[in-house]
């Protein structure tokens, strides 16, 4: 599913769960209960999008496991970067 992108600011040094030494995640609302926003490593800099995990957003994902992390479906980011969040992990497509 795709990623919505243009979220910045955040340090990915201070992220929530370290998924790979190139993906974190910060959790959104209470305790991730709302979603999490992704940062991704690119050649320069850093890629953001928000993973929505509750039914208030037209695309959701959904948290087969909280601990650890597994989400379905894929996560597909504007700039290319596809891959899944399994077991805490960061596992490409
Ligand atoms: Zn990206």
């Amino acid at each position: 599913m795709k990623l919505d992108v243009g979220i910045g600011g955040l340090d990915p040094n201070k992220a929530d769960i370290f998924l790979d030494l190139d993906h974190v995640l910060f959790r959104v609302g209470n305790d991730g209960r709302e979603g999490f926003i992704l940062a991704h490593r690119l050649r320069l800099g850093w890629c953001f999008g928000t993973i929505w995990t509750d039914t208030k957003h037209e695309r959701s994902w959904n948290v087969a496991s909280a601990m650890p992390l597994t989400l379905t479906p894929s996560i597909l980011c504007a700039c290319g970067e596809h891959g899944f969040v399994r077991n805490g992990k960061w596992v490409p497509a």
